[in-house]
């Protein structure tokens, strides 16, 4: 099985393509990435196939495959990953697209032999538009982060703000596939039953408190059958890679419907992804310790195991950004709102995988997993409005002269992620935004 934590000459800081773009010192897709998506040339009729971001171009996958240039699991791996969706690639498991992973890197060496064909397979990314990576059959959310459990908790029960099942089990729940899009979402602000403060019924309109959650995607690999459950030390090598995850959220529809199954409405609306999807290898160089607080019970056995303790989690950099219809007219750059980083999870994407399946639940390829709001443990790191304007009793400045409790119609929301360590080369995710528009008239107020 092959251990995604392991480093390789993949990961050789040293190393150096021919895409001069590549090799700046500022750029998220260096040749120690190598993310996959799935793309087109903008504005044209051709079909969409998969790609690998290469500096500011796209290895073209499917034009690849039609050259035949590469063997075996390498090979494969290609064919499968110029199709429409990335679905096959990620069924073939770690051990195909890890191959691929090396054939690419190896061609895009400084120097390669394959430098004449591969080049002939490049798109520019500025040319390119980008669809959903793979056909998301299941998309289950979870609630990682105990910062954010804590915060939210506190507001709705100041003196038990973490409930007691939180140190023991990854919450989770089933979110929908239906309405998840690859970044540039727009969406009609959602509508739905809210209970006024103090009113005795709820009455039904738009949403008053829009937030957005940043958070990270984890798209599944090779799945499980059903009965069997995945064990942690098997979780990762079911994992095909992470993209940025944008879970907009409807608090007050939430506050209203969510007892005792859950959110539903407040959530399924619109959830926005990156495009581009950074494999568990590319992550390697950036796993850190897993570590519980201080007096926390170790996990239960089929969520515990060595090598998640030595490096379970991963130190991914995520900064959330606003830009109003105002500053977009006025040319003023996003607002960034709020940085964080992964690494403060209270779970591991192993323990989301092993947690899933402990029932049998069978999981498939291009199923996403979403980690939760990813909150750090100051208020600065906080991963949505609701927590940074405290409820929405704190308006926080955006812009010039702007200020926001919750989003407003015309606001974009703009998520950017990236890892860098000593002696890693910075690597980034690209970036997930969507736009909030105004409501659509449904005549609440007709007389049916
Ligand atoms: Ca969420």
């Amino acid at each position: 099985m092959t251990n995604p934590t392991l480093l390789d000459e993949t990961h050789d800081p040293r190393a150096r393509s021919w895409v001069e773009s590549a090799n700046q010192l500022d750029c998220e897709f260096p040749i120690q990435n190598l993310p996959f998506a799935v793309f087109r040339r903008g504005d044209s009729a051709e079909e969409f196939r998969g790609g690998v971001a290469i500096g500011d171009q796209i290895i073209d996958l499917a034009a690849l495959a039609k050259m035949g240039a590469f063997q075996s699991q390498a090979a494969q791996g290609i064919r499968a990953g110029g199709l429409s969706s990335l679905n096959s690639l990620m069924h073939l498991g770690p051990r195909v697209s890890s191959a691929v992973r090396r054939a690419l890197f190896e061609g895009l060496l400084e120097g390669s032999s394959q430098q004449a064909a591969l080049r002939s397979c490049l798109v520019a990314q500025s040319d390119a538009q980008y669809s959903l990576p793979a056909q998301i059959g299941d998309y289950t959310d979870f609630y990682t982060s105990i910062h954010h459990a804590t915060a939210v908790g506190r507001m709705m029960r100041p003196d038990n703000p973490l409930l007691p099942n939180y140190q023991w089990i990854p919450i989770g729940y089933h979110g929908r596939s239906s309405s998840i899009e690859v970044s540039g979402q727009t969406f009609h602000r959602p509508q739905g039953q809210r209970l006024p403060p103090g009113a005795a019924q709820p009455d039904v309109g738009p949403s008053k408190r829009l937030d957005y959650e940043l958070e990270l995607g984890v798209f599944i690999g090779g799945g499980n059958s059903r009965g069997t459950p995945i064990p942690m030390a098997d979780a990762e090598a079911h994992i095909f890679g992470m993209c940025l995850l944008n879970d907009w959220s409807a608090r007050d529809l939430q506050a209203w419907e969510y007892q005792p199954l859950g959110p539903f409405l407040a959530k399924n609306f619109a959830t926005t992804i990156s495009p581009w999807i950074v494999t568990l290898q590319a992550l390697a160089p950036f796993r850190v310790p897993y570590v519980r607080p201080e007096g926390a019970a170790a996990p239960l056995p089929y969520l515990n195991s060595s090598s998640n303790r030595d490096a379970g989690a991963i130190d991914i950099r995520l900064d959330a950004l606003i830009q109003s219809a105002a500053m977009r007219a006025r040319h003023e750059p996003p607002h960034r709102l709020s940085s964080t980083t992964f690494r403060h999870a209270y779970w591991t994407i192993a323990q989301l995988v092993a947690h899933h399946t402990i029932n049998g639940c069978d999981l498939r390829a291009g199923d996403l997993l979403g980690t939760g709001t990813q909150s750090g443990p100051t208020p600065g790191e906080a991963g949505s409005l609701l927590e940074l304007s405290v409820g929405g009793s704190q308006p926080i400045q955006i812009g010039r002269d702007e200020y926001r409790t919750f989003l407003e119609d015309g606001d974009t929301v703009i998520f950017r992620g990236w890892c860098e360590s000593p002696g890693a080369v910075r690597i980034g995710f690209g970036d997930a935004r969507g736009r909030v528009l105004p409501a659509i008239d449904i005549g609440n107020n007709a007389a049916v």
